[in-house]
C-alpha cells in the first residue's frame, strides 16, 4: 500500500518571525504515523529552516542548472541543500505567471535529469467545467506534461487535482466531482504507464479543510490533499493530518 500524503503549499506567506511560530508550534503535534507522509513547500527563503528528517519542497524552480537566469533557482541549487521535491504547474504558476504546456513539459524533463520527485498539477476552470470539458481538459495537460515520461521514472510522479475554482475560494468540489475526476487521471495513467500506472499518487487540492476532509480523503483514488490556506496554522493543519 502506498503512503497517504498531506502537503502543504504556503504559497508567498508566512514572514520569518511567522515560520518560526509555525515550527514552534508544530513542534506541540505528533505528526509520525505509518503510512503517511507529509511535505512542506514554503517560500524558498525558508527552505533551510525545517529539520532534516522533514520532507521539504520547492513551489518552483528553472529548468536549467545554472547560468544567466537572475532571480531564478535550479534544481541542482535546491538539491544541493536537501530538498526533496517540488511542485510543477500550479495553477497559479500557469496563469499569473504564464506557465504554459511547453515550460511544464520541460520542468518534467529537468526534473527526470535531476532525479527529482514532482507533484505535477492540474485542474480545469470554471468555465471549463460548465462546458463538461473537464475531463478532456485535464487529461491534456496531464499528457502533454507527460508526453516524454517513461515507466521508469513513475516513482518520482505524484499528481494533483485541483480544480481552480476550488482553490482560495472556500468552495472544495465535492465528492461527486471529486470521485469522477480521479478516476478519470487513475485511467489515464494506466492507459499511460500500464499496470504501473495504478501506484501513482493522485491528491486533491481546493478549499481542504478539517471540515470537510474527511469526505475528501474517503473518495476512490484520493491518497491525500495538497493545501493552501489550512495549512498556515499549524493547529488545523494537524486536524488534516489526523483525519489523512
Ligand atoms: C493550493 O493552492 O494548492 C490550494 C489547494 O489552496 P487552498 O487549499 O487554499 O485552496
Amino acid at each position: 500500500m502506498r503512503n497517504k500524503i498531506l502537503a502543504a503549499n504556503w504559497k508567498m506567506n508566512l514572514t520569518q518571525p511567522e515560520v518560526q511560530n509555525w515550527l514552534q508550534e508544530s513542534a506541540n503535534y505528533h505528526w509520525e504515523a505509518v503510512g503517511k507522509e507529509l511535505r512542506i513547500y514554503p517560500s524558498a527563503l525558508f527552505l533551510q529552516q525545517f529539520q532534516h528528517d522533514t520532507h521539504v519542497g520547492a513551489q518552483n524552480f528553472y529548468v536549467q542548472d545554472k547560468g544567466a537566469f537572475t532571480g531564478e533557482i535550479s534544481l541542482a541549487q535546491l538539491k544541493s541543500i536537501g530538498v526533496q521535491s517540488v511542485l510543477i504547474g500550479h495553477s497559479e504558476r500557469r496563469e499569473i505567471f504564464n506557465e504554459d504546456p511547453g515550460m511544464i513539459a520541460q520542468k518534467v524533463q529537468a526534473c527526470v535529469q535531476q532525479r527529482m520527485p514532482f507533484i505535477l498539477c492540474c485542474g480545469e476552470t470554471l468555465s471549463v467545467r460548465n462546458k463538461n470539458a473537464h475531463l478532456a481538459f485535464i487529461c491534456e495537460q496531464l499528457c502533454s506534461a507527460l508526453e516524454h515520461f517513461a515507466l521508469e521514472q513513475l516513482d518520482q510522479l505524484t499528481v494533483a487535482y485541483e480544480p481552480i475554482w476550488a482553490i482560495g475560494s472556500g468552495l472544495s468540489a465535492d465528492q461527486h466531482q471529486i470521485t469522477e475526476v480521479h478516476l478519470a487521471i487513475r485511467a489515464l495513467l494506466i492507459e499511460l504507464f500500464g499496470s504501473a500506472g495504478q501506484e501513482i499518487p493522485i491528491l486533491y487540492g481546493g478549499s481542504v479543510t478539517p471540515e470537510n476532509a474527511k469526505e475528501i480523503f474517503s473518495c476512490p483514488e484520493v491518497a491525500g490533499a495538497l493545501v493552501g490556506g489550512a495549512s498556515l496554522d499549524p493547529k488545523v493543519f494537524h486536524q488534516l493530518w489526523e483525519q489523512l
